[in-house]
């Protein structure tokens, strides 16, 4: 008998009007919560290109929150598939022989269900290797889902079984710990999002967050590109810690953050009638980690004029786009990851990630606690309260009990 946690419906909206910002986190994960434990038959094998995995660890995302707390934009909406085991973070071992893949292997899964995986010739995007802007994500062979943990035909990662095709996988090598391999698909993530932020050489950068993906993006920044200084506004103690330890130059408190970029780029600040202050001046790029609209003000906000906003968690609704126009801001999305340009060769985002993290070991501190799956209300909670329970990635280890 297979395990899965399933979501079976919409998030209702007043879970999202009561649980902003994980207040309420008993609520998401309560009686009303859209997910249940379910025992569904263990998937058969798809057939030619597809293999089933065995998820031995599948992490906790925000974009999983934010589903799970009728917090998600309703333009997602075409774009999964009910009912649907979420999960996209997911290091797992191969159950079935499959291209150069044996049972047994171990893996991680590029989440997106791009045209390779639903049996269509490549869009444009895929053949450019962008996987992550395919435009047959609701086409297809498979049902409606943007990535895997979002379809209703593939599985996803919460859970004992799922499929996945042979072009989302990934091998990781013998050495590598399965707590850091968890964290490959965010740091693909990260590094997608480092590589869009087109960080000047000895110009400054300021990241605004520093939870799993702001961590990871600052490390990416680090490791891929060449600024002078990277400034980071952290809400709590240990990830402000954790940004110090992570190369930061500069951390502060999201509520210091204006008078630090001020300080360090020698900018003019301003104080209008009502809400937050803003620069004259600023850093050359800002990278928004966090989804919420206040960091998306914040990035805004502290960026000179012709600068760089990377948007790297989904926005949050209601930010003020002023900045955008009266500073000519460029607003740049960072969405999952497919192939960067690395001075003069195009090289795989999760290729990139796993080497990386490869000479990372200690990246595995950052997986605070793992749950089996009939914990799950535990498990959410956790996750909800991550950043002042001073946890980074909260996981499921789906085959234990
Ligand atoms: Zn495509």
């Amino acid at each position: 008998m297979g395990l899965s946690l399933e979501l079976f419906r919409s998030a209702p909206r007043y879970l999202a009007a009561r649980a902003v910002g994980g207040k309420a986190p008993g609520l998401v994960a309560g009686p009303l919560a859209p997910l249940r434990l379910a025992s569904p038959r263990d998937p058969e094998p798809r057939g030619d290109g597809w293999t089933r995995v065995k998820p031995v660890l599948s992490g906790i995302c925000g974009s999983d929150l934010a589903t799970l707390g009728g917090k998600s934009s309703f333009y997602f909406s075409p774009l999964v598939s009910l009912p649907f085991v979420p999960g996209h973070e997911v290091v797992g071992e191969v159950i079935d022989d499959v291209d150069g893949l044996s049972a047994g292997d171990r893996v991680v899964l590029a989440s997106v269900l791009a045209c390779a995986t639903r049996g269509l010739e490549p869009c444009a995007s895929c053949r450019a290797g962008l996987f992550n802007r395919c435009d047959s994500v609701a086409t297809g062979d498979l049902k409606a889902g943007l990535q895997t943990g979002y379809c209703a035909d593939t599985g996803g990662g919460w859970s004992r079984m799922m499929l996945a095709h042979r072009s989302q996988l990934h091998p990781i090598p013998a050495a590598m710990d399965e707590r850091v391999a968890v964290l490959i698909e965010p740091f693909a993530c990260a590094i997608h999002a480092a590589m869009r932020a087109n960080v000047p050489d000895g110009g400054s950068v300021f990241v605004v967050g520093a939870g799993t993906v702001g961590i990871l993006t600052l490390l990416a920044v680090k490791l891929l590109t060449r600024p002078d200084h990277v400034i980071v506004a952290a809400k709590h103690a240990r990830q402000r810690a954790a940004a110090r330890l992570a190369g930061a130059d500069v951390v502060v408190v999201p509520d210091h953050a204006v008078k630090a970029v001020r300080r360090s780029e020698h900018a003019m600040k301003l104080t209008p009638e009502r809400g937050m202050d803003f620069l004259l001046g600023g850093v050359d790029v800002a990278i928004e980690s966090t989804g919420s609209k206040s960091a998306l003000d914040l990035a805004l906000r502290t960026t000179r004029a012709g600068g760089r906003v990377v948007l790297s968690g989904i926005p949050g609704p209601g930010a003020d786009l002023t900045p955008v126009w009266f500073r000519e801001l460029e607003l740049a999305g960072a969405y999952t990851s497919g192939t960067e340009r690395v001075g003069d060769a195009d090289r795989n985002t999760f290729d990139m990630a796993i080497e990386l993290a490869s000479g990372l070991p200690m990246l595995a501190d950052m997986v605070g606690a793992t749950y089996p799956l009939d914990r799950w209300r535990e498990a959410i909670d956790h996750a909800l309260g991550a950043g002042r329970l001073g946890t980074f990635k909260v996981a499921f280890a789906p085959q234990e009990t």
